[in-house]
C-alpha cells in the first residue's frame, strides 16, 4: 500500500515495479528491498545452551444455550477448549549443534470451545530435535533427561489441558449449568541442554598456535584466522573425510592459558568444551617454547580433571616452516614421546598428522565397540 503511494510512475504490477527501477531512480523508501547479502555467516557450533521451555495454556470452554426455533429452551451447548501444546525435545542424528534452539521455547495454546457444542482444536507439540548424546538438567543442574538413542523424547513442558464447556456439567438436576471451566496454565521449566561428544578429536593449544589455520588447512571449516590471541571465542568443528567414506570430527578450540582452570581467559567454558572430546590433539607452537607450552597445557588439564589428562592425545608441533620451528621440533622428539611436526601454513607433512588421527579414531571407535 505504502509502495503505491510513494512511486509516480505509470500503474504496474507490485514485481514490474521492483523489477524495473534501476538504483538511481529508486525512491528512498524501496532501497531496503534490494537483495539480500549473499556473504558467508559464520555458523557458531554451540554444545551447551539454557532454554525456558512453555507448555500452552488449555482453552477456557464455553457457556452457551441452544435457542433453536422449535424449541426455545433446548439445553447447553457449550464446547470444551483444547488442549495446549507440549514443548518436546527430540534426539536425532541429523542434528550436531544446539545451535538452533531459541532461549524461550513456547508452545502453542489451545483454542476456546465455542457454541453448538463445538470443541476448541488442541494445539501442535513443539518437537525440538537436539543432536543424539543430549543431556537434560533442571534448574538445579540435577540430571533429568538422557538422550542417547535416535528418536528417543523428553517432555519438556507440558501443555494445560483444556476447561470443559458447560454441556459437561448438563445433570439430572441441573439442566442449565451456568458453569464452565478455564483452561489450564502449561507447565513452565528451565533447563541446560548439553551435547555430550562434541567431536572425535579437539585442538587443544595456546592462542595463536595455529589451531585455526590447521583445521581450515584439513577440512572445510572456516573458523577466522588472525595473529592475536582469542581469534576463536567459540569452538568450530570441521569433518575430515578419508578415502573410505570415514569422517573424523575435529573441533578447534578457544585458546588456553595458564590459570584457565581458575577461570582465566576463557577458563571454565573452555575446558568444558574440551571435556566433549573424545581425545586430544596437542598444537604446540614451534616458534614460542613447545615444551613450556606443553607442560603448561598437560598441567592445566590435569588441574581441571584427572580423567582428561588420561584421554588419548597427540602431540604435534607446529610451524616447523620458520626457522626456530624445525630446531624446535627436533629437540622435542628427542624427548621419547612421539611428536610431529607440521606446518599448518604451507601444508607440510599434514598426511602424517591426519594418519595419525585416523589411528586415534579406530583405537577409540575399537574400545567402545
Ligand atoms: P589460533 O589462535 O591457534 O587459532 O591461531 P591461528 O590459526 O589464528 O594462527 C595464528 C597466526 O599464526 C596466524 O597469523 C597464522 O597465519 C600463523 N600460522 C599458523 N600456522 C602457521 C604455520 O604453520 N607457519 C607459519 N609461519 N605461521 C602460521
Ligand atoms: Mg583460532
Amino acid at each position: 500500500m505504502r509502495l503505491a503511494i510513494l512511486y509516480r510512475g505509470p500503474k504496474l504490477a507490485f514485481s514490474q515495479i521492483t523489477r524495473n527501477l534501476s538504483n538511481d531512480n529508486v525512491p528512498k523508501a524501496l532501497r531496503s528491498l534490494k537483495s539480500k547479502s549473499t556473504r558467508n555467516n559464520p555458523q557458531y557450533y554451540v554444545d551447551s545452551c539454557r532454554v525456558r521451555t512453555v507448555g500452552g495454556n488449555g482453552g477456557d470452554g464455553c457457556v452457551s444455550f441452544l435457542s433453536a426455533w422449535c424449541k426455545e429452551h433446548a439445553g447447553p451447548d457449550g464446547g470444551d477448549g483444547g488442549h495446549g501444546g507440549h514443548v518436546i525435545f527430540q534426539a536425532t542424528h541429523s542434528k550436531k549443534s544446539l545451535n538452533h534452539c531459541n532461549s524461550v521455547i513456547q508452545a502453542k495454546h489451545g483454542d476456546k470451545g465455542t457454541r453448538k457444542d463445538c470443541n476448541g482444536k488442541n494445539a501442535q507439540h513443539i518437537v525440538v530435535q537436539v543432536p543424539l548424546g543430549t543431556i537434560i538438567k533442571d534448574s538445579t543442574g540435577c540430571v533429568v533427561g538422557d538422550l542417547e538413542e535416535e528418536g528417543t523424547m523428553f517432555v519438556a513442558a507440558r501443555g494445560g489441558a483444556g476447561g470443559r464447556g458447560n454441556k459437561f456439567f448438563l445433570t439430572d438436576t441441573e439442566q442449565a449449568p451456568m458453569v464452565a471451566e478455564f483452561g489450564a496454565i502449561g507447565e513452565t521449566y528451565q533447563y541446560t541442554l548439553e551435547v555430550r561428544s562434541m567431536a572425535h578429536l579437539g585442538l587443544i593449544g595456546f592462542p595463536n598456535a595455529g589451531k585455526s589455520t590447521l583445521l581450515r588447512a584439513i577440512t572445510r571449516a572456516r573458523p577466522t584466522v588472525a595473529p592475536y590471541p582469542f581469534t576463536t571465542l567459540r569452538p568450530h568443528i570441521g569433518m575430515v573425510p578419508y578415502d573410505d567414506y570415514e569422517q573424523v570430527a575435529i573441533a578447534d578450540l578457544p585458546g588456553l592459558i595458564p590459570g584457565s582452570h581458575k577461570n582465566y581467559g576463557l577458563g571454565i567454558q573452555f575446558l568444558q568444551h574440551v571435556e566433549r572430546c573424545r581425545g586430544l590433539v596437542f598444537l604446540l607452537d614451534g616458534s614460542a617454547q613447545p615444551a613450556e607450552q606443553y607442560a603448561t597445557l598437560t598441567r592445566e588439564l590435569a588441574l581441571y580433571s584427572s580423567a582428561l589428562a588420561a584421554r588419548p592425545r597427540a602431540v604435534v608441533v607446529n610451524k616447523v616452516d620458520l626457522p626456530g620451528g624445525r630446531g624446535a621440533f627436533e629437540r622435542m622428539s628427542k624427548r621419547g614421546e612421539r611428536v610431529i611436526g607440521i606446518s599448518a601454513k604451507t601444508g607440510a607433512n599434514l598426511e602424517e598428522f591426519l594418519r595419525v588421527v585416523r589411528s586415534m579414531y579406530d583405537a577409540d571407535a575399537d574400545a567402545n565397540h
